[in-house]
């Protein structure tokens, strides 16, 4: 799909933690031929980075500490053709497998509310959208990265169901976690996204909301390619 003058537009994908946005950004970029991008992927990089480095401890995140690290942080994304998506390398290695733990995401809203953590993210976020032609998920897309995004999405689904959704992700990949904790981490992650002083999560005003919590992804894909055809055409 095309828009008319074949135009590559910036597709803002943001919602709620465990919406499904990954799955359904990377859908739509596999079908445009767009470049997808998980932002998500980059807060929880710099989370597991500061673990490693003993800025976290015992769930307590050390601020000072982490921007003490930044400078030291290279960030990029790799096409892993077996994925059909790009794995995530921080200063050249491989932590795709390692940043969606449990205990990466008990600490990554603390990381990520850290001001000059993001300024460095969407720094490089921006840079990376500059040629267009992108999916980028996230939760300040349509806010604050990409305010002029030709087409925003903001996805919302049950707490229930995106508990569960996570739950069953996480135990295909073998790791021992509770529904309880799962559903605890959802609910506090989306406080705490809301809540922050900068880049906090909301829906932009021009955003189009996509409740998917009991829709397929071919569904999804369907209610994609309608709303993509009204943007195409006012073109
Ligand atoms: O998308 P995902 O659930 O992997 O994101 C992990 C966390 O990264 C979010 O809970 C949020 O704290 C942070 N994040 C953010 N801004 C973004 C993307 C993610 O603050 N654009």
């Amino acid at each position: 799909m095309e828009c008319k003058d074949n135009r590559r537009i910036i597709i803002a994908v943001d919602g709620f933690s465990s919406c499904g946005k990954s799955t359904f950004a990377k859908a739509i970029a596999a079908e445009l031929g767009y470049i997808f991008i998980d932002t998500g992927a980059m807060y929880r990089a710099v989370t597991l980075y500061a673990l490693d480095h003993g800025a976290i401890s015992s769930g307590m995140v050390d601020e000072d500490a982490v921007v003490r690290l930044l400078g030291d942080i290279t960030i990029d994304f790799r096409f892993n053709p077996s994925r059909g998506a790009s794995d995530i390398y921080v200063n050249g290695d491989l932590v795709e497998g390692r940043i969606r733990t449990i205990e990466v995401s008990n600490c990554v809203s603390a990381v990520s509310s850290i001001r000059e953590v993001r300024e460095k993210l969407v720094a490089m976020q921006q840079a990376m959208g500059r040629k267009r032609g992108v999916v980028m998920d996230g939760r300040d897309i349509g806010t604050v990265v990409f305010p002029d995004a030709e087409l925003k999405i903001f996805m919302t689904a049950d707490a229930g169901v995106r508990a569960v959704r996570r739950y069953e992700e996480l135990r295909a990949k073998g790791d021992e976690v509770s529904l309880e904790e799962i559903k605890q981490n959802v609910v506090s992650r989306d406080k705490a996204d809301m809540s922050r002083a900068i880049s906090p999560l909301r829906q932009a005003a021009d955003a189009i909301v996509l409740d998917n919590s009991y829709m397929t992804v071919d569904e999804q894909m369907e209610w994609f390619r309608e709303r993509f055809r009204e943007v195409a055409s006012s073109k």
